[in-house]
C-alpha cells in the first residue's frame, strides 16, 4: 500500500472515531453523552464558556462539550431580546439564577436577590452596555500576575475581535465627535454601537458637557482612557435585537460542526480527578439535570475549563475539594487541594441609583404602560425599530475624587490616576432597585455606582448540595473608602442635575432621600438604598506563575495552581475590578482564553 493511500485509511478511521464520538449540536438528553471522552469539557456555556466552546472548536481536531445548566437560546424570550426591557431586578426569571446575598452588614443588614444569567449565553443576555474600562486597570493585572499578555495593549486586539461595532447610520442623532472608529473592532460577532432611540436627556446633557466644568465630554468610552461624559455604546445588533454571545458566536455553521457538542438543562454538580506522580488531574465532570435525576459522568482527554461565572466557578471548585482545606473538612468534603484563595476576592461595583421627577411625559418610563409595550412590542417586532430598542443609558460618566479625601493610611483604591473612582449612568427613567416605579409620573435617573471599591467579599459553600445557592457575600460599603467615595459621587449628581441647564425638563429631586444633605445623612441614604450593579469578578483570582496557591487560584494561563488538566475562564479569575461593567473584559479574557489553550494544545 503507498503512503498517500495509508493515510487517507488513516484520516478516514481518524474522522470516524471522531463521528463516534460526537455528533454536533444541541442536545438535552445525558443519555447522549454518558461516558463520552471529550479533548475538552467546558462547563458553563455563559459569555467565556461560549466563546470558549466557539473558538476551540475552529481546529477540527480538538472536540469539545459544553456544558450548561439553563435552557439554549433557541425561542428567547422577549424580555431577552429587546434591549429596553432588559431584567428587572427582583422579579425571579426562569433564565436567570435567583442567588440570594447574604444579609449586608454595610447596608443596613438588608439582602436581595442577585440574578446572573441562566440559559445558553449567560449573562451576556442581561442588560447590555459595553464599555472595556480603563488601560491602566490592565496594566495592573498584567503587573500582578507578571504576563505582560493581560496589559491594554495586549488585549486590545482580543477586544476587537470579539467586537463587532456597527457604524451609526444616516439619519442617527451621533456624529464623528461622538466615537472613535479605530478604537473599536469591527468584524467580530458581538455587536455594540451607538444609541438607537433617542433620550429626552440627550440635548440637555450635551449642554452639560459643552459648559460646565467637571463634565467634560469623552470622545469615545473604549479607548482605553474614559474620564469624562462620553456616549453609550451599548450591545445591540443590526436588526435591534440586544446582542448576546450565543447567537454571535454560536452561528449555524459552528453549530454544525461535528467536533461540538452543546448539551443545555445540565447541572455540573462536581469534577472528578484521577491521581497522577505530579498532583491530582482533572478529568471528568459529573452533572444532572435535576436534583432527584441520576448523575451523569463525561471526561476529558486535555483539560477541563471551568466557565460557570464569578458564583458558580467557586461553588464547584469547592464542591469538587479545591478550596480551604477548613472550610472542605468542615463539611466533609475530600480535600483535592487546600487552595484558600478559592472564594475569596469577590470584588463588585455598588450602585446608588437617584430620581428626579421630569417634567415631560416622553421618558421611557412610558414602557410602564402595558398596552404601550404592546403595541411597541408589535412594532419592533415587525421592523426592529421603536421604544423597545432603547439602551440602558445614552451617556455614561467617569470620575474621579479629588485624593484629598483618602486617608493616608488606605491611599487612593483606583488602580492609576485616569482610573474612575465613580460612574454616572444618565438614564432617561425611574431606575431604582429598591423602590419600585411610584406609579405615575415621569423621572430621569442618575445611577451613581462606585467603581474603584474597596470592599472585598467571599462566596463559600455552606453544604454540599449543589443546587443550593452558595453564600455570597460583597461586604458592599464596609470599606470606609467606599462610602467617602459614595457620598462625593452623590453629590456630584445633584451637582449636574442640578445645573440651570436641566431647568426645562427636571421639577426637583424626588428620590431616594432628597434631604440627606450631611456627610452623615447621604452615608445613611447609601447603607439604606445602594445595591450591586451585578459587576462581581475576582473570586479564582489570578496570580503570578511563581506564587503559590496562597495568593491565587489560576496562573496567567488560567491554568489552576496545584492540579493538572484544569482551567478557569470567566470574570472570577479577574483580579482587579474593572473600573467600567465587566462584559467586554470577560469577551477579552475569553478571546485570550481561548488562544492559550489552542496555544497549549496545538
Ligand atoms: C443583571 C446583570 C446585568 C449586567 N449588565 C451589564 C452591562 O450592562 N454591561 C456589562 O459590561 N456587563 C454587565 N453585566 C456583567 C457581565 O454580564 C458579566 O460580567 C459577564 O457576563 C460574566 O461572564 P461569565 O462568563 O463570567 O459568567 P456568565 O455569563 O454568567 O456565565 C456563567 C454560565 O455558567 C452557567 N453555569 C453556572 N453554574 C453551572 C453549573 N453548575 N453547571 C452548568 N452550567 C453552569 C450559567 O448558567 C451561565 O450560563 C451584567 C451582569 C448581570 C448579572
Amino acid at each position: 500500500m503507498n503512503t498517500s493511500r495509508i493515510l487517507n485509511l488513516l484520516s478516514a478511521v481518524a474522522l470516524l472515531s471522531l463521528l463516534q464520538v460526537c455528533s454536533a449540536g444541541l442536545l438535552t438528553d445525558p443519555a447522549a453523552v454518558s461516558n463520552k471522552k471529550y479533548d475538552f469539557v467546558i462547563v458553563g456555556g455563559g459569555t467565556a464558556g461560549v466563546i470558549m466552546a466557539a473558538r476551540i472548536t475552529e481546529n477540527p481536531r480538538h472536540t469539545v462539550l459544553l456544558i450548561e445548566s439553563g435552557a439554549s437560546h433557541e425561542n428567547i424570550p422577549l424580555p431577552l431580546r429587546a434591549p429596553a426591557l432588559g431584567v428587572r431586578s427582583g422579579s425571579n426569571e426562569p433564565w436567570t439564577w435567583n442567588h440570594t446575598i447574604v444579609p449586608q452588614i454595610g447596608l443596613e443588614n438588608r439582602t436581595f436577590t442577585y440574578q446572573t444569567g441562566h440559559i445558553l449565553g449567560g449573562s451576556s443576555y442581561v442588560y447590555g452596555l459595553y464599555t472595556r474600562s480603563t488601560d491602566q486597570i490592565y496594566d495592573k493585572i498584567a503587573k500582578v500576575s507578571g504576563d505582560n499578555g493581560w496589559s491594554w495593549n495586549s488585549l486590545v486586539p482580543y477586544f476587537n475581535k470579539a467586537e463587532g461595532f456597527i457604524l451609526p447610520g444616516n439619519g442617527s442623532e451621533w456624529s464623528g465627535s461622538d466615537f472613535e472608529s479605530s478604537a473599536h473592532g469591527t468584524r467580530g460577532p458581538f455587536n455594540t454601537r451607538l444609541p438607537i432611540f433617542p433620550n429626552d436627556i440627550d440635548p440637555f446633557i450635551a449642554q452639560l458637557v459643552a459648559t460646565v466644568p467637571g463634565f467634560s465630554k469623552r470622545h469615545d468610552i473604549s479607548s482605553g482612557k474614559a474620564l469624562g461624559v462620553g456616549v453609550s455604546q451599548p450591545s445591540i445588533t443590526k436588526a435591534g435585537s440586544a446582542s448576546n454571545v450565543a447567537t454571535g458566536y454560536l452561528t449555524p455553521d459552528v453549530l454544525a460542526r461535528q467536533n461540538l457538542d452543546i448539551i443545555t438543562g445540565a447541572r455540573a454538580t462536581k469534577l472528578t480527578f484521577k491521581s497522577s506522580p505530579s498532583g491530582p488531574v482533572a478529568n471528568g465532570v459529573q452533572f444532572t439535570p435535576s436534583p432527584n435525576a441520576n448523575t451523569t459522568s463525561v471526561f476529558a482527554n486535555n483539560e477541563i475549563i471551568l466557565s460557570a461565572g464569578a458564583f458558580n466557578t467557586p461553588q464547584l471548585l469547592q464542591l469538587s475539594g479545591i478550596g480551604s482545606s477548613t472550610l472542605l473538612k468542615s463539611l466533609k468534603v475530600p480535600v483535592i487541594l487546600n487552595s484558600p484563595q478559592v472564594g475569596r476576592n469577590l470584588r463588585d461595583h455598588v450602585t446608588m441609583p437617584m430620581q428626579w421627577l421630569a417634567s415631560v411625559n416622553t421618558t421611557l418610563d412610558r414602557l410602564q404602560n402595558a398596552t404601550f409595550v404592546t403595541e411597541q412590542t408589535a412594532l419592533w417586532e415587525s421592523t426592529g425599530a421603536g421604544i423597545l430598542t432603547a439602551s440602558v443609558a445614552n451617556h455614561l460618566g467617569f470620575f474621579r475624587v479629588n485624593s484629598s479625601v483618602f486617608d493616608a493610611q488606605t491611599g487612593d483604591p483606583s488602580a492609576g490616576p485616569d482610573c474612575a473612582h465613580y460612574e454616572f449612568l444618565f438614564r432617561d427613567c425611574w431606575q431604582s432597585f429598591t423602590l419600585p416605579y411610584p406609579g405615575q409620573g415621569s423621572y430621569v435617573s442618575m445611577g451613581m455606582q462606585v467603581t474603584s471599591t474597596s470592599s472585598i467579599g467571599t462566596v463559600t459553600i455552606n453544604t454540599t448540595n449543589p443546587f443550593t445557592s452558595p453564600l455570597i457575600d460583597p461586604q458592599y460599603f464596609t470599606s470606609p473608602t467606599d462610602i467617602k467615595i459614595g457620598i462625593q459621587g452623590v453629590r456630584a449628581a445633584r451637582q449636574a442635575y442640578g445645573s440651570p441647564i436641566f431647568k426645562d425638563i427636571l421639577v426637583r429631586e424626588f428620590g431616594p432621600n432628597p434631604n440627606a444633605t450631611t456627610d452623615a445623612e447621604i452615608e445613611a441614604m447609601l447603607r439604606h438604598s445602594g445595591t450591586t450593579l451585578f459587576h462581581a469578578v475576582g473570586t479564582a483570582q489570578m496570580a503570578a506563575f511563581n506564587s503559590g496557591v496562597e495568593k491565587g487560584v489560576v496562573n496567567p494561563d488560567l491554568t489552576v495552581k496545584g492540579v493538572k488538566g484544569l482551567r478557569i475562564v470567566d470574570a472570577s479569575v479577574i483580579p482587579v475590578l474593572p473600573d467600567a461593567h465587566t462584559l467586554a473584559p470577560v469577551l477579552a479574557f475569553a478571546e485570550r482564553g481561548a488562544d492559550l489553550v489552542k496555544a497549549a494544545w496545538p
